[in-house]
C-alpha cells in the first residue's frame, strides 16, 4: 500500500498531493513527539520493570552472568559481521583492498558508533563513500538511503539472539518450526526498523509475541541495550557501504 501510495502521488504532482503530504508529514512529527515523551519516562519504566523481574528470578546471580554471556555474544556476533564477514566478501566480490575499504569505512562506523543512529549518519556515509570509497554519486545516492531505510543486518543479528536469549531465561524450548519463524521474522524486523536509537527494541516486541515468548522478558535487556545498539549501527552502517561498493563494483573496476 505504502509503494502504490508513494507511486501515485509522485504520477498526480505535488499541485494535487501536497494538502496528503502535508497531513502525513504532521503525522509524523506528531508521532515523533509522542515517542519523545515515552523516552522521556522510559528510565523509569525499564527500572520498573528491570526490579519486577529481578523479584521474579529472586536475585538470582544465574541470570546476571547469562546476562552478561549475552552481551558478550551479541557483541562477538556484531565485531564478526563487520571486520571478517562484510570485508572478506567484499575481497571476493570486488577484489577491493580490505584494508583500505575498512580505513575509508571508519570514520562513518565511528559516527554510526556515537549517533546510534543509521538515518543521522546517512549524509556522511554519502559523502564519504563517494570520497573515500570512490563509489559515484548515481550509486551512492540511490544504494544509501534504501539501505540506511531497509538493510539492517546488525539489527537483525541483534533480534534474533535477542529472541533466543530470552526464551532461554523463561526455559521456553522452539521447535525447529518457531526457529525458521524467528529468522524469517527477523530479516522482515529488520527491514521495518527506522534508522534510529532504540528502534529494534519495538520491532523485537513483535517478533516475540508472534513466536510466543513473554514480551516482559525485553526488560532484561533493555538496560544493556545502548552500547549494543551503538554496535549494531556500526554493523547497519558498514552493511550499507559494503552494498554500494559490490553495486559499484559490478558497474565499473574499483578505484581502490
Ligand atoms: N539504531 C539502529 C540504527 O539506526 C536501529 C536499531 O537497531 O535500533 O541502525
Amino acid at each position: 500500500m505504502a509503494l502504490l501510495t508513494g507511486v501515485a502521488i509522485v504520477m498526480l504532482g505535488s499541485e494535487k498531493t501536497s494538502a496528503f503530504v502535508s497531513v502525513i508529514n504532521a503525522t509524523e512529527a506528531i508521532v515523533l513527539k509522542i515517542i519523545d515523551f515515552i523516552m522521556e519516562f522510559a528510565p523509569i519504566g525499564v527500572f520498573a520493570l528491570l526490579a519486577a523481574l529481578v523479584v521474579d528470578f529472586s536475585g538470582d546471580p544465574a541470570m546476571f552472568s547469562a546476562l552478561g554471556m549475552y552481551a558478550i555474544i551479541v557483541v562477538g556476533c556484531l565485531l564478526f559481521l563487520a571486520y571478517i564477514f562484510y570485508p572478506v566478501l567484499l575481497r571476493i566480490i570486488t577484489k577491493k583492498n580490505i584494508g583500505d575499504y575498512l580505513r575509508a569505512v571508519f570514520p562513518i562506523q565511528l559516527l554510526a558508533f556515537s549517533t546510534s543512529s543509521s538515518s543521522a549518519t546517512l549524509p556522511f556515509t554519502m559523502e564519504q563513500a563517494q570520497n573515500k570509497l570512490g563509489i559515484s554519486e548515481e550509486t551512492a545516492s540511490f544504494v544509501l538511503p534504501l539501505g540506511a531505510t531497509v538493510n539492517m543486518d546488525g539489527t537483525s543479528c541483534y533480534q534474533a539472539i535477542v529472541v533466543l536469549f530470552i526464551a532461554q531465561i523463561f526455559g521456553i524450548e522452539l521447535t525447529t518450526a518457531q526457529y525458521l519463524s524467528v529468522l524469517f521474522l527477523t530479516v522482515l524486523a529488520s527491514i521495518g526498523t527506522a534508522g534510529v536509537p532504540g528502534a529494534s527494541v519495538v520491532m523485537t516486541v513483535m517478533v516475540m509475541a508472534s513466536v510466543g515468548i513473554p514480551v516482559e522478558g525485553l526488560a532484561l535487556i533493555l538496560g544493556i541495550d545502548r552500547p549494543l545498539d551503538m554496535l549494531r549501527t556500526v554493523v547497519n552502517v558498514t552493511g550499507d557501504t559494503f552494498v554500494a561498493s559490490v553495486v559499484e563494483g559490478k558497474q565499473k573496476p574499483s578505484v581502490l
